[in-house]
């Protein structure tokens, strides 16, 4: 059974209901409305498409159903100092030509002078600037294929599709508020879960999607969560949509504060924003105010503050207990990446299924695998607080002189020595998106691969102007954002909606 009907919950229930199909086995979810979901994961990374694939999701049919509109990636502002601009979008710079990765032949033409931006060799980046969206090429030699793109849409729109494509394939749903759960006397597993009005709920397989509560694996467990908040100090997040525009960008916004960060997130209807601060250096009407004076349209409805410890729990499968979503850990969202590992986390419980007698190695495995999956990304968002030049406010001069942990440590240096980066297990973003961030934040390194010096330098250079050229010229050929998408409602199939 699954405790929760926020994304994690529904996420977990539509897939389970997938795998478990024709098995024998049942899904049951408890809700209560008069909880609610915390409602804000509005920006997603690519991996999202492989769950609708799962899922049998239409793309012209979910963009309808939530507003949705496509995501090329992140643009950062005065992250690295105040006036910068730099980006971390799903493509790379280019082809790897006789082993060597594309920055490497970046970094040589800066050495001789060329001021090219980097972000003029990133197809999704010029593409998005010019407020362009098409489909990846099906043409793999061209520079419009090498892209990956994701979604951003309402939060609370995303969860009432999933339930109703969950409901549709068999996962019952029970509404009522879960005042007690009861464990086994002999091992402590979980047992049942009793409703305030008196209702009873058994099960075998328990996922608590309860939210940062962690109703199940911390106050019935008593499962401890690790804190991570010395290397990322952000604590809070005050939100508020605003009227959208009627050019929707395809990419999220992240413009740097004095003790956090605001995202500004486009969708059909409306526009999403949130400041994610740190409540040591800022307080909260001050942190309100400075996002309530950066908004771009009028302000539709209440602000809205939330409170995190940005962490992950010590095991996140304990006993017959698996956390999902906000239960498991947290991780602010610079990089969006909260339902990337909700929907991580419910592809690993099917790998990893267990039967009643549940073998303990199979928690350790989950164990292992999300622990590691949290760290690395825990890693690349401290790389975006750590490398800044910024020394303009308390929070910034923490950043920039926090020892960070050793992991990173180890790719900062090697980076830094020799322009490469070194990659571990269960590492969510590759080679590009490190050197995104290490370049446009201006950590250059002290060498590129000397074998870029074989190149013949004119035919280098050639190529690489080559490589702009074609980008903005195919760029230039996409529609517009606002039109594709306009696009792809009119053509959606009437019965593909799973709401319907
Ligand atoms: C400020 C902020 C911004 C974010 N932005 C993004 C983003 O852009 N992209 C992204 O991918 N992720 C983002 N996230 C993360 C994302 O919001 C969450 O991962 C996602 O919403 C999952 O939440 P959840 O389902 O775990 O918890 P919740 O949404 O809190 O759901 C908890 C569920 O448990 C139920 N429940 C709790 N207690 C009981 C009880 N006693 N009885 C019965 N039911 C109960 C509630 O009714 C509810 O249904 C963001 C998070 C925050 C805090």
């Amino acid at each position: 059974m699954i405790v929760g009907g926020g994304t994690a919950g529904w996420i977990t229930a539509a897939v389970l209901a997938r795998f478990l199909r024709g098995r024998p086995a049942s899904i049951e979810l408890v809700e209560s409305e008069d909880i609610g979901i915390v409602g804000v994961g509005e920006a997603t990374v690519p991996v999202i498409r492989a769950l609708n694939g799962l899922l049998g999701i239409d793309e012209r049919d979910f963009l309808a159903n939530t507003q949705g509109t496509f995501k090329l990636g992140v643009e950062f502002r005065d992250w690295a100092r105040p006036g910068n601009v730099h980006f971390h979008f799903f493509g790379d710079f280019g082809d790897v030509i006789e082993g060597i990765a594309p920055h490497h032949h970046f970094l040589k033409l800066r050495q001789l002078g060329d001021a090219t931006p980097l972000g003029a060799y990133s197809f999704p980046y010029v593409a998005g600037k010019l407020g362009r969206f098409a489909h990846p090429a099906t043409d793999r030699r061209s520079p419009a294929a090498a892209y990956g793109y994701a979604y951003h849409f309402d939060a609370g729109l995303y969860a009432r599709y999933l339930r109703a494509l969950a409901e549709r394939n068999g996962v019952r749903r029970t509404e009522g508020k879960i005042a007690d759960v009861r464990l086994r006397a002999q091992d402590g597993f979980i047992e049942s879960v009793m409703l305030a009005d008196g209702r009873r709920i058994d099960g075998d397989l328990f996922v608590d999607a309860s939210g940062f509560r962690g109703l199940l694996i911390a106050q019935a467990l008593g499962v401890g969560y690790e804190d991570w908040s010395q290397w990322l100090p952000c604590d809070r997040a005050v939100t508020v949509a605003c009227e959208g525009t009627a050019d929707p960008a395809p990419y999220t916004m992240s413009s740097a504060r004095s003790a956090g960060w605001q995202w500004r997130i486009p969708l059909q209807h409306r526009i999403g924003n949130g400041h994610v601060y740190c409540s040591a250096h800022v307080p909260d009407e001050e942190a309100q105010a400075q996002l309530l004076q950066s908004v771009e349209g009028r302000v539709l409805g209440e602000p809205r503050l939330l409170r995190f410890t940005t962490g992950v729990r010590n095991e996140v499968w304990s006993r017959n207990c698996v956390a999902v979503g906000l239960s498991s850990g947290f991780l602010e969202p610079l990089e969006s990446t909260g339902i990337q590992l909700i929907q991580n986390a419910a592809a690993r419980l099917i790998d990893l299924f267990p039967d009643r007698g549940f073998d303990p190695v199979l928690a350790a495995e989950y164990n292992r695998l999300t622990r590691n999956e949290y760290e690395r990304l825990r890693d690349f968002l401290i790389l975006h607080y750590c490398v800044t030049e910024r020394d303009d406010s308390p929070f910034w001069r923490h950043c920039r002189t926090m020892r960070v942990p050793e992991p990173l440590r180890h790719k900062i240096d090697v980076w830094t020595g020799t322009a490469r980066v070194p990659l571990y297990s269960e590492e969510s973003y590759q080679e590009p998106s490190w050197v995104s961030i290490f370049l446009g934040q201006h950590l250059y390194p002290k060498r590129y691969d000397p074998f870029v010096d074989n190149l013949d330098e004119p035919r280098l250079r050639q190529g690489m102007l080559q490589r702009r050229t074609a980008i903005r010229r195919l760029a230039e050929s996409m529609p517009s954002h606002r039109d594709f998408i306009a696009r792809q409602i009119s053509s959606r199939p009437a019965a593909a909606s799973p709401a319907a």
